[in-house]
């Protein structure tokens, strides 16, 4: 569902150039769970924006659910983006001038669906959220406010969900209800996984595990359960 295949970043500042990433080739396959470890400044967040299509690479290509990124415009890879792709961010990016609600019921009426409002309902109360609907990310914990996020990326039933650091700010419990409403879904659904994380417990529950260093994959392989 994911090919990466000879992926480089370089950034340009004024004249000096930094390459974030060299040579990465890798595949994640339909309904796979896909953990991405690595030290911080490794690379993981740019790998994640350019398999999704935020951001295009300086060389190489990315095939996301059967498309050649490479050849898809800005509205194109959008469009891919709302059919079959979920997000799920460390610091959440909740609008914080919208209530639970609409921050799940909007992004869904801007796709165009019917029923956005009682679709988002569903989905909150499927979250454990279905009693703070009606509250503003502000009034809402680091955990609710995540869960609120997690419903978000669910809305437009994704094919692929990435997610960086979905519990990065959370504490264990809180973090652990997150993780198993992710894991649910890709049993449920089929939901193909693929997360950013530092935890190595949380990567050693998903299949494959790549890990990057400096920009280069350093391994991938597929983990050995027991
Ligand atoms: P962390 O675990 O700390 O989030 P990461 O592995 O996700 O780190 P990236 O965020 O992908 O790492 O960053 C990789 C490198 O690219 C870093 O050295 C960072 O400073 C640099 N970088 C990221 N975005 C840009 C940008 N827009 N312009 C210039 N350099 C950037």
């Amino acid at each position: 569902i994911l090919k990466i295949n000879g992926l480089e970043k370089t950034y340009k500042s004024g004249s000096k150039q930094l390459t974030v990433l060299q040579n990465v080739s890798f595949d994640v396959e339909k309904g796979q769970t896909f953990a991405i470890v690595g030290p911080s400044g490794s690379g993981k967040t740019t790998l994640l924006g350019l398999s999704a299509g935020l951001d295009t690479p300086s060389a190489g290509t990315v095939e996301l659910c059967g498309h050649n990124l490479n050849t898809l415009n800005e509205d194109e890879r959008a469009q891919l983006r709302n059919e079959e792709v979920g997000f799920i961010f460390q610091d959440f990016q909740l609008l914080p001038t919208l209530t639970a609600l609409e921050n799940v019921s909007v992004p869904l009426e801007l796709q165009g669906a019917k029923n956005a409002t009682s679709r988002a309902k569903e989905l909150l109360e499927k979250v454990g959220l279905g009693d703070r609907v009606a509250h503003y990310p502000s009034q809402l914990s680091g955990g609710e406010q995540q869960r609120v996020a997690v419903a978000r990326a669910f809305s437009n039933s994704p094919t692929i969900l990435f997610a960086d650091e979905p519990t990065g700010n959370l504490d264990e419990e809180t973090g652990e209800k997150v993780i198993q409403l992710l894991f649910n879904l890709n049993e449920e659904a089929g939901t193909t996984l693929v997360i950013i994380t530092h935890d190595l417990d949380l990567a050693a529950r998903t299949q494959q595990i790549l890990r990057l260093k400096g920009g280069k994959i350093l391994t991938n392989e597929t983990t050995v359960k027991i």
